[in-house]
């Protein structure tokens, strides 16, 4: 079925595709398995199809067949799918990282690119046009069976934010830095973020730290086709350009500002908002934040309804229960034990985790770490939550609570947390409950995007 649809929407002449992204599918790895369903040509002209086995040496690819036979070498191979083709890779990690991390075989449409690296590894890439990638997405990132509007908001916002990068990879010389993560270190201070300047081989990665893209592995639903021919080629745009149009699970009642995740500018569209249908005021002070976490306001991502929840979310992700408030316990020893793993510091018996600094949901931007060897400030948001759990912490938005020995020494410490993700941008959740009180897809994109336009670029 999940084939079938998108053959479909190929065989379907009244949309245009949209340009071609390329998308980074496995990395690092000593081999590449697969299996080729139709006819692949190389640029050589030489056919395959079957099972295949990549591997690099000296500088080349080299892919065997089945039987283990060099079937086509080169530096750079790119096996074009002929017809419908379709291309099975094994054993690709989703959600690298992230508590839901696991292998997954996957099948995509378009063609495969596969590139030695200086180390050995090999680096797997899908090239496949912006609109078949977009119906894979929505799928990937939701359950699809969400109502329509909320559907095809996520559409548009996932098209602006792959546009925009796009765009921006079409600019000579990029003004941001292009190190595998930017911000400021110093002994005391570490300030890290994470951007898309990460990928220089590919235009986006297929994992969260982009947008979830598993090719069309799992059924992509009738819905999910009809968002994004519904909206075909439509955008939002912020005085005349594209909008980098950011969004997470759920904000927590607040979104957040752009800054408290990434570099220090303001973005107007990334604005904090108030994610109900009454105004909250933003929590950026100690008293506020605790006041804000361990209440349960009103919002639309507040949602009781499983039903709703079943609808949107993935099944791995409906693992993840309680992300409206939730609460994690550690002893001293065991957070001690994390930080020291995650950070590779050593901070000694650990005093006090402290927040220095708040966005306007709650979540932390810089929370110092004070131990008996070290003392160490930790941001943004990402860095925070990968440092105070084996995994991540669901948010930065938390408020810290210590019981002490009688040594003074903290035993257990707990946090209270609110949200899951950034919160910059569009609440999933949220946008999910809206669409299911009637609100529609323009209304949703405008509550989370202040002062956007939706136009059509292609
Ligand atoms: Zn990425
Ligand atoms: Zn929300």
């Amino acid at each position: 079925m999940g084939r079938l649809a998108l053959t479909n929407l190929i065989m379907n002449t009244d949309i245009n595709p949209g340009p071609i992204v390329s998308v980074g599918i496995m990395e690092g790895r000593d081999q590449l398995r697969g299996w080729l369903d139709g006819r692949f040509r190389t640029e050589g002209g030489a056919c395959l199809s079957g099972g295949f086995v990549a591997q690099t040496r000296d500088g080349q690819v080299i892919v065997s067949d089945e039987a283990g036979r060099a079937v086509a070498r080169s530096p750079a191979l790119r096996l074009s799918a002929e017809g419908h083709a379709l291309l099975h890779l094994f054993g690709v990690v989703i959600g690298s990282r992230f508590h839901w991390e696991r292998p997954e075989d996957q099948t995509f449409q378009g063609n495969l690119l596969i590139l030695p690296r200086p180390d050995g590894t090999i680096t797997a890439i899908n090239e496949v046009p912006v609109e078949y990638y977009l119906t894979s997405v929505i799928s990937s990132e939701m359950r699809a069976e969400g109502p329509l509007e909320f559907l095809k908001a996520h559409a548009i916002m996932s098209r602006s934010w792959l546009m925009a990068a796009l765009e921006r990879r079409k600019e000579p010389c990029r003004a941001r830095p292009s190190a595998r993560n930017v911000g400021s270190d110093s002994t005391d201070e570490i300030m890290r973020w994470y951007e898309r300047e990460d990928h220089h081989l590919f235009d986006v990665c297929a994992d969260d730290h982009c947008q979830r893209y598993h090719g069309i592995t799992k059924i992509i639903s009738p819905q999910a086709e009809v968002a994004v021919k519904a909206t075909s080629g439509r955008v939002m745009t912020y005085r005349g350009a594209i909008c980098d149009a950011r969004y997470s699970k759920c904000c927590g009642g607040l979104t957040e500002d752009f800054k408290t995740a990434w570099e220090d500018r303001d973005i107007d569209y990334l604005t904090s908002i108030s994610d109900a249908s009454v105004s909250h005021l933003p929590c950026p002070t100690e008293e506020q934040a605790t006041r804000w976490i361990l209440a349960e306001p009103d919002a639309y991502c507040n949602v009781k309804d499983n039903r709703l929840l079943e609808s949107v979310l993935p099944d791995f992700d409906q693992e993840t229960k309680g992300f409206f408030r939730w609460t994690v316990g550690y002893t001293r020893h065991e957070l001690e034990d994390i930080l020291t793993a995650k950070s590779g510091i050593n901070f000694g018996s650990l005093l006090d985790l402290t927040p220095l600094e708040r966005g306007p949901s709650a979540r932390i931007s810089r929370l110092r770490i004070v131990g008996t060897e070290r003392t160490i400030t930790v941001g943004k948001e990402l860095e925070i939550r990968r440092w105070l759990s084996r995994s991540h912490l669901y948010s930065s938005a938390f408020t810290v609570q210590t019981r002490r020995g009688s040594d003074g020494l903290p035993e257990i410490i707990t946090l209270h947390g609110a949200g899951w993700g950034h919160g910059v941008g569009l609440c999933q959740i949220g946008a999910a409950a809206m669409a299911s009180r009637g609100f529609s897809c323009e209304q949703i994109l405008s509550h989370y995007f202040r002062h956007i336009a939706i136009e059509k670029v292609y």
